[in-house]
C-alpha cells in the first residue's frame, strides 16, 4: 500500500518559519499557507514527515494536495513506526474508549475522526451493523485495512459505507457501498436509553441517526412532561419520542422531509403512542413558524435543531442569519414562561457566537432569555483538547419570558 512507505523515503513537508506552534501543541491541521515546500512527490492520501524551516522532525501527516488542509498530523513521536499494526491499535483503542465510557450504548459512534488519533474516520455503530465514513484521501486510501481490522476486532453483520458532502473539499467522489456483509433489508431497529428507533443505515441522512443528540434528548425528556411541544427540524422524530415517553401531552415533528417523517409515523405506532397526542408536518420551519407566528400559536417547549447552516467561512454571514432568525420567531411562538431547547451543529459557529446570536434574537423578540442549562455532543463525540474544532455542537435551554 502507497501510505505504508518505508519512513526512510517518506516525503517531507517542511513549514514556513514560525508556522511550527500549533503543530508542536499537537494540533493536527497544517494549513496550504503555513508550508515553506513539499520534497518528494507524495500522492493524495500518502503519509509525510513534517519538519521546522530549521529541520527539526515534527510529527507524521497525511497528505492531500487538494485539499485546503494540506496535511493532516496524526503522530507526534518520531521513535513510533507509522505501519498496518499502529492503525489497528488505534482503532482498538477508540473502541476501547467507547466501551469504557457509554459500555451498554447499542447505537453509538466508535470512531470520531481526529479526536481518536485517526483523520477523516467515522465509524457509526448500529447493534452488529457498522456505518462508516471515510472524509480525507488519507482515511480513503486506508479503507481496506480499516474494514479488514473492523472485521477482525468486531466481528460486525455489515459495514456500510456513506457518502458526505465534505469529501468533495477533499477532491474525493461519491462514494456509497456496501463494504462487507449483508446490510438490513429495511429500517434497522435500535434502543436508545430504553426508546426504540427506526433507522436507515443505507438512505437516511449522515449514517441514518444523530447519535451526537443522545444525551442531549435524555436531559431535555423531564422537562417535556405535561407540556405541548414543537420539535422543529426532528428529522425521524428523536426528541418527540423521548418527550412523549415522559408525559407530553402534545408533541409536533416538524420537518422537510417525507422520508424521515414517514419512519417517524411508523415509529411512534410501534411505541403505541395515541393518536392524539402527536403529528408529523411536512413543511419548512422557517415559513411555517410564520404561519404560527400570524395564527397566534402557541407552545410550552420548543426544539430548534437545524441542519448545518455555515459549511463554510463565507456563509457565516448567512448562517447568523439563519439561526437569528428561527429563534426569534421561535421566542415568540412561547408562552410566557416556555422553554426554548436551541442548537447549532455548526463547527465554524462558536458557543460564543451562539449565544450572542440568541441575545440578538431576544432583543428582537422582546422576550427575557435565561439560560437553564448547556448542551454539547454525546460523550461517544469526545473532544480533544489539543483539536477544540471537534466540539461542532452546541446547544443552551433558555427560560423564556
Ligand atoms: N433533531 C433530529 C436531527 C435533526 S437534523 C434528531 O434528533 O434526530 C436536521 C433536520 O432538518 C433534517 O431532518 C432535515 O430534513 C431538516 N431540515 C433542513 N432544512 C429544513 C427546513 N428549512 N425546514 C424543515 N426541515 C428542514
Amino acid at each position: 500500500m502507497k501510505s505504508q512507505k518505508a519512513h526512510s523515503d517518506m516525503a517531507e513537508i517542511i513549514l514556513k518559519p514560525r508556522k511550527e506552534k500549533p503543530l508542536r501543541q499537537h494540533h493536527p491541521w497544517i494549513f496550504s499557507g503555513a508550508i515553506a515546500r513539499v520534497q518528494g512527490q507524495p500522492a493524495a492520501g500518502d503519509i509525510v514527515t513534517v519538519r521546522a524551516q530549521n529541520g527539526r522532525w515534527l510529527a507524521r501527516a497525511e497528505f492531500n494536495p487538494h485539499s485546503q488542509i494540506r496535511a493532516r498530523a496524526f503522530c507526534w513521536n518520531e521513535k513510533i513506526t507509522v505501519d498496518e499494526a499502529f492503525w489497528r491499535q488505534r482503532l482498538v483503542a477508540a473502541v476501547a474508549r467507547r466501551n469504557a465510557l457509554m459500555p451498554t450504548a447499542q447505537a453509538r459512534r466508535l470512531v470520531f475522526a481526529e479526536s481518536d488519533g485517526l483523520p477523516g474516520l467515522i465509524v457509526d455503530a448500529y447493534g452488529p451493523h457498522l456505518v462508516a465514513q471515510f472524509l480525507t484521501a488519507g482515511a480513503e486510501a486506508r479503507k481496506a485495512m480499516t474494514v479488514q481490522h473492523l472485521v477482525e476486532h468486531l466481528a460486525p453483520a455489515s459495514i456500510i459505507q456513506r457518502d458526505d458532502p465534505v469529501r468533495r473539499k477533499e477532491g474525493l467522489p461519491p462514494a456509497e457501498d456496501v463494504l462487507y456483509g449483508q446490510p438490513p433489508a429495511t429500517a434497522w431497529r435500535i434502543d436508545e436509553n430504553g426508546h426504540q428507533f427506526l433507522v436507515d443505515l443505507r438512505s437516511g441522512q449522515k449514517t441514518g441517526f444523530y447519535l451526537d443528540q443522545a444525551t442531549n434528548r435524555a436531559a431535555l425528556a423531564p422537562y417535556c412532561a405535561g407540556q405541548e411541544v414543537l420539535n422543529a427540524f426532528s428529522y425521524t422524530g428523536a426528541f418527540g419520542l423521548y418527550a412523549l415517553a415522559a408525559g407530553a401531552k402534545k408533541v409536533i415533528n416538524l420537518d422537510a422531509s417525507a422520508e424521515a417523517l414517514a419512519l417517524a409515523d411508523v415509529q411512534l405506532r410501534n411505541n403505541g403512542f395515541a393518536a392524539e397526542h402527536w403529528q408529523n408536518i411536512e413543511a419548512d420551519v422557517f415559513k411555517q413558524l410564520r404561519i404560527w407566528r400570524d395564527e397566534g400559536r402557541q407552545f410550552d417547549l420548543i426544539i430548534l435543531d437545524p441542519p448545518k447552516f455555515a459549511t463554510s467561512r463565507g456563509h457565516l454571514q448567512r448562517a447568523t442569519r439563519g439561526y437569528k432568525d428561527i429563534n426569534w420567531l421561535a421566542m415568540r411562538l412561547l408562552r410566557p414562561g416556555g422553554l426554548l431547547a436551541t442548537f447549532s451543529c455548526s463547527g465554524l459557529v462558536s458557543a460564543d457566537l451562539f449565544q450572542k446570536i440568541l441575545f440578538g434574537a431576544a432583543l428582537d423578540a422582546q422576550r427575557d432569555a435565561r439560560i437553564i442549562r448547556h448542551f454539547h455532543q454525546s460523550p461517544d463525540h469526545p473532544v480533544l483538547l489539543t483539536f477544540p474544532e471537534a466540539a461542532y455542537l452546541k446547544g443552551l435551554l433558555l427560560h423564556i419570558t
